[in-house]
């Protein structure tokens, strides 16, 4: 039976990511030899890295004076490799999530964290507005989208300092304006490639104002200067985020990817609208993530949340199960999901409201 894959992460990639992955196991290049098993200083290979660092830039229209580069350590290093590098005094973070205040308990070691607002005694189910941001922080972070709570930030506040972004869940989704940010950075395993490695794109002249000493590893510069070559980077997935990066842009690149992420997400989010069994957790509509759906059942048939989930495996629906500390359900749209998947998953809500 086909499967429709709605884990949040790791996540759904490409037919095209994985096939060309598993060719590349078996014989990478043409040179006889695994993708495992290859130099990282292989001419091959720096092809690889090169050709995955022009894409990200051309289809994200990366401007002059940031640098494209790949790490080891997730996400969640960059919560700390961020204020190491870039929090010289003060920094401003908006507490939106988990992933939220995880990036704010790592920059309370550096200096001085102001949280303008946090939705966190709400369970997190809306994004705080109205907030001031201080124009004497060196930066403003924030996360654009809240895989765990189904919340997003499609469109970006405006504030007096630069900005810093976790944009882990929901990049390649949307255009981004380069001009207010210092730093954005992404875990590979929502939207483009196999855990193992983060993309984190950072402006140069933003570096080198701290006055701490920063450890090599942690340091951009380093991986700036070596071109993420410093040591070894997690070859493999840089190999697949380059088959999801070329598969975007023969798609149309962001600009389709995020008409088709809209049209996925209003379906789903007409679906539960419509419905008496399911509601929406995200009080505010206008902060409803396209990426990642979170939902519940009504008070009265609370108790059948376990049946459907059972129900929806019966029709090859894999990871709708909601983060455990948010319960329900949690449907993930990345863009490698088809909307056939998401009209398999609607068709089930109904068939089993309609049976109950
Ligand atoms: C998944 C996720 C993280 C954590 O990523 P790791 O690579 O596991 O450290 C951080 N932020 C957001 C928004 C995420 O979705």
């Amino acid at each position: 039976m086909k499967k429709h894959n709605f884990y949040a992460g790791p996540s759904i990639l490409s037919e095209y990511t994985i096939q060309n992955t598993a060719d590349a196991i078996l014989n990478f290049a043409g040179t006889g030899l695994s993708v495992l098993e290859v130099s990282h200083r292989s001419k091959e290979f720096q092809a690889v890295i090169d050709e995955a660092t022009a894409l990200v830039k051309d289809l994200l229209d990366i401007p002059q004076g940031f640098e494209v580069l790949w790490l080891g350590g997730g996400a969640s290093m960059q919560f700390c490799m961020i204020p190491y590098n870039l929090l010289a005094k003060k920094a401003a973070y908006l507490d939106t999530g988990t992933w939220a205040s995880n990036a704010i308990k790592e920059a309370r070691l550096f200096g001085d964290v102001e949280v303008v607002a946090s939705s966190k005694d709400a369970g997190y189910t809306f994004i705080p507005k109205g907030f001031e941001v201080p124009a004497d922080a060196d930066y403003f972070h924030f996360t654009t989208n809240n895989t765990i709570y189904g919340t997003e930030m499609r469109v970006d506040p405006t504030v007096p300092c630069r900005m810093v972004a976790d944009m882990s869940s929901d990049i390649f989704s949307r255009p981004i304006d380069f001009s207010n940010y210092d730093a954005i950075y992404a875990g590979a395993q929502k939207n483009l490639a196999p855990a193992g490695v983060t993309l984190v794109i950072v402006r140069e002249e933003a570096l080198g104002h701290v006055d701490r000493a920063i450890p090599t590893m942690l340091d951009y510069r380093t991986h700036i200067k070596k071109g993420s070559m410093f040591n070894t980077p997690p070859v493999l997935p840089i190999f697949s985020a380059l088959q999801t990066l070329r598969y975007y842009k023969s798609l149309g690149g962001i600009e389709e990817l995020e008409r088709r992420d809209l049209e996925k997400a209003a379906m789903l989010y007409e679906a539960i609208d419509g419905s008496k069994m399911f509601t929406g957790t995200v009080t505010d509509p206008s902060d409803r993530s396209i990426m990642n759906v979170c939902f519940v059942m009504t008070p009265e048939y609370k108790e059948l949340e376990k049946e459907f989930i059972d129900f929806c495996a019966g029709r090859g629906i894999v990871g709708i199960k909601g983060h455990r500390s948010v319960g329900g359900f949690r449907a993930s749209l990345y863009n490698a999901l088809p909307i056939e998947s998401v009209k398999v998953l609607v068709e089930a809500m109904h068939d089993f409201e309609t049976t109950h």
